[in-house]
């Protein structure tokens, strides 16, 4: 199955008892048993639950991977992938821009179990050979990245991870949040793992949290599968079968989210109270053609802007317009602003923010899927006021 067939057909067939055409949501903590130890494949549902089932069987088709697992958040799947692989005193290279809440999570929790977190600039490759040691157990790798989506080279990347002398092989995994697996699969670029927050595009509807890992390796998906019951951050029937709903439209979603997202990044790259503007899709951007050939279809939903004016400036043009809610988080059909500096890149240190560019009249828009014209409007004539 193609895509779009795969999100609405894969592993959804009418529920065989009754008929329905959408299956039924299992609200159920347990299984009952045929005798002691037999049961129909679901036991218990923070070990296995048909809707988790369904669900982790669709992601691991779209992203092309033999396996998926499903959390609680995307930050739920990030820590029990790190309890999963690391014992104390081994070693990570994490690309310096990512997400706030990994950011806060390898820093503040990762870290105090004697694992050794290093950050790097992963628009240089040569940065991760160097930072490399016997001791390296995973490269972890975002892109785009947030807030400023920058392009990694994720083929060269993860070469340089295959070709590292290292006691133990090397484990890439990719945060693929941003850009969907409508739009890149780094399991065919050769990553182990790719995590995804599917809080965001994949549900679509800023409803529900959720998050997943997916790979195509057997023996990761042996270790992960057990620590993913025995951590216990699984998700419950209903907020899989709400993802699943969301997961139904993901195409036809992000063709709107880039078509929108590039009509107005041209936009506002034209105006002159924009410092700059921040988008893959544009020609200015320092890695586009990186992002051409290794994203497929568009771009994403995501643009990022620097202000002409000071933070003052840029907190009251984010209050002034009337589409965009001022909210964290990204990905829903609604269009959303958010002043990282503020809001999801707080815990990162000022003068961590400051060196990788997150500075105070940065904003990032995640464009929604209403009509584009409404969206440049409200643009318009809140820059006007500035
Ligand atoms: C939101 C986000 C996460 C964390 O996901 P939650 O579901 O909020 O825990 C991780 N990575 C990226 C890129 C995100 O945008």
């Amino acid at each position: 199955m193609r895509f779009a067939t795969a999100a609405i057909r894969a592993f959804q067939a009418p529920d065989p008892e009754t008929g329905a055409v959408i299956p039924p949501i299992y609200q159920t903590s347990t299984f009952a048993q045929i005798s002691p130890g037999e049961h129909k494949g679901f036991d218990y549902t923070r070990s296995a639950n048909p809707n988790r089932f369904a669900l982790e069987g669709v992601l691991a088709e779209l992203e092309g991977g033999t396996h998926a697992l499903c959390y609680t958040t995307g930050i739920g799947a990030l820590s029990s992938l790190c309890f999963a692989l690391f014992k104390p005193g081994d070693h990570l290279v994490v690309s310096d821009n990512v997400y706030g809440g990994t950011h806060r999570f390898l820093t503040h929790v990762l870290s105090t179990y004697n694992v050794d977190v290093e950050f790097v600039d992963m628009t240089e490759p040569s940065n991760v050979e160097a930072a490399i040691k016997p001791n390296t157990r995973l490269v972890y790798m975002e892109s785009p990245t947030n807030p400023l989506l920058k392009i990694l080279d994720i083929e060269r990347l993860v070469a340089i991870a295959r070709g590292a002398k290292t006691d133990k092989p090397i484990i890439t995994c990719l945060d693929n949040t941003f850009a969907s697996p409508w739009l890149q699969k780094p399991l065919k670029l050769g990553v182990d793992i790719v995590l995804q927050s599917t809080t965001k595009y994949i549900a679509g509807h800023s409803d529900v949290l959720g998050g997943a890992l997916i790979l195509k390796d057997e023996s990761h998906y042996e270790t992960l599968e057990f620590h993913q019951k025995t951590i216990g951050a699984t998700p419950d029937p209903f907020a899989c079968w709400l993802t699943l709903r969301g997961v139904k439209t993901l195409a036809v979603r992000m063709k709107l989210h880039c078509d929108n997202a590039l009509a107005i990044a041209r936009h506002l790259e034209r105006h002159p109270a924009v410092e700059t503007v921040i988008y893959p899709g544009l020609e200015s951007h320092p890695q586009h053609a990186l992002a051409k050939r290794q994203m497929k279809g568009g771009y994403g939903g995501v643009v990022s802007i620097r202000l002409k004016g000071d933070e003052a400036t840029t907190c009251r043009f984010a209050q002034d317009l009337k589409l965009f809610t001022l909210a964290e988080s990204l990905g829903g059909v609604e269009s959303l602003i958010n002043h990282p500096c503020r809001m999801t890149h707080k815990s990162v240190p000022e003068d961590e923010r400051n060196s990788i560019g997150i500075t105070g009249n940065l904003l990032r828009l995640s464009i929604g899927i209403e009509d584009v014209d409404d969206l440049i409007d409200d643009l318009e004539q809140a820059l006007a006021r500035l």
